[in-house]
């Protein structure tokens, strides 16, 4: 099939997109965190060709992407209050809420479980194709499973030119790793993923917030996990890559000490005139965490090539975003993390 370009301030496009997405087609979407490919989520059929396209294991659940919190009762009961306090404090943004789902949302999208996701993106575009197609949009990141993320409208072509109905472009995403997950069908709230929205922020709304081990540690294929996405390998390149922790000098002096040709260094901005002989690549300033957030996945997927051997990298410290980045960092390494002081 030829996939249709559709440049996201085209008058035309959210009405051409919409249609696509009621008629059970696949679009890829722009949103602030990363691209979506998005279906209409009540449709199975309809979704069934999203899990194809990416090669996405059946047990991995979707989020429903709604026009705001008014829509949450619409797909989800037993709603507590904080599934509301957080929509106030955070919506539309990049936040997920998981909760009960109802019988209309089905099994496809929840990957056979028994709650649904449900997020209200920060992104004009993004909403008004909600908003027109009048279903919620169920869109998992565009990338092929297993690959990192897609951050701009070349990623997703790269990946599904010919294999999607179409494709909008917003630009570059603003956040660039996917949403922060917080799941509210237990009596304490649970982070199950971390992204733009941080750990601090979402106590401060809560109260309380318990981190899955899934967030913080490799969890076996075969586990029980809350958030199912988090099993499997993600955000990786093809080749090894190690975090190199410790200052700037130690880590510099680490990395060359066992730099070979053929490996790579991923480093901050300030970092690249250490590794003149490394083949550097940055993929943001290490003085604005937001900027690593946004390069991260392009950076992945520029490293993601047969002809390199090992990839050191360079991760923030800190809370916040850099929480994420250390996340999509870690699951891109197999937590695979060296400290250049112990080694001195
Ligand atoms: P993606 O949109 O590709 O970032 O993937 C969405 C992720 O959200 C999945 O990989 C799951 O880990 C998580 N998720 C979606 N629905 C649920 C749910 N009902 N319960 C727990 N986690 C979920
Ligand atoms: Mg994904």
């Amino acid at each position: 099939m030829q996939t249709r370009y559709l440049p996201a301030q085209h008058p035309d496009t959210a009405a051409i997109a919409a249609k696509i997405i009621k008629n059970g087609g696949l679009v890829a979407i722009p949103t602030e965190t990363v691209y979506g490919l998005g279906a209409n989520g009540l449709d199975e059929a309809a979704v069934a060709k999203i899990f194809e396209a990416k090669g996405r294991p059946q047990d991995n659940p979707l989020i429903l992407h709604i026009s705001g919190p008014e829509q949450i009762e619409l797909f989800c009961h037993h709603i507590p209050q904080k599934a509301y306090d957080l929509a106030e404090a955070f919506w539309p943004g990049p936040l997920t809420i998981v909760l009960p789902a109802k019988e209309c949302v089905p099994k496809r999208t929840t990957g056979g479980l028994s709650t649904v996701a449900v997020r209200c993106p920060d992104h004009d575009a993004a909403r008004e194709i909600i908003r027109l197609s009048g279903v919620p949009i169920a869109a998992p990141s565009a990338n092929i499973s297993g690959k990192p993320s897609t951050t701009t409208a070349q990623h997703v072509l790269h990946d599904h030119d010919g294999k999607i109905d179409a494709i909008v472009d917003g630009g570059p995403c603003r956040v660039g790793v996917e949403s922060t997950i917080v799941d509210l069908t237990e009596e304490r709230p649970r982070l199950l993923r971390p992204g733009g929205i941080g750990p601090e922020a979402l106590k401060a709304v809560l109260g309380d917030l318990i981190v899955d081990k899934a967030v913080t540690s490799q969890v076996d294929k075969d586990e029980v996990v809350k958030a199912p996405g988090m099993k499997y390998r993600h955000y990786a390149p093809q080749e090894p890559v190690v975090i190199v922790s410790g200052s700037r000098e130690q880590a510099a002096a680490y990395i060359h000490r066992h730099f070979e040709p053929g490996d790579r260094v991923l480093c901050f901005e300030e970092e690249l005139p250490l590794y003149q002989d490394c083949a550097p690549l940055s993929y943001g300033q290490e003085a604005d965490v937001s900027t690593l957030s946004a390069g991260l996945f392009a950076a992945l997927r520029e490293l993601d090539d047969p002809t390199i051997h090992q990839v050191y990298a360079r991760c923030p410290v800190g809370g916040g975003i850099a929480y994420a980045v250390q996340n999509r960092l870690k699951k891109a390494a197999a937590f695979h993390i060296v400290d250049a002081e112990e080694e001195l």
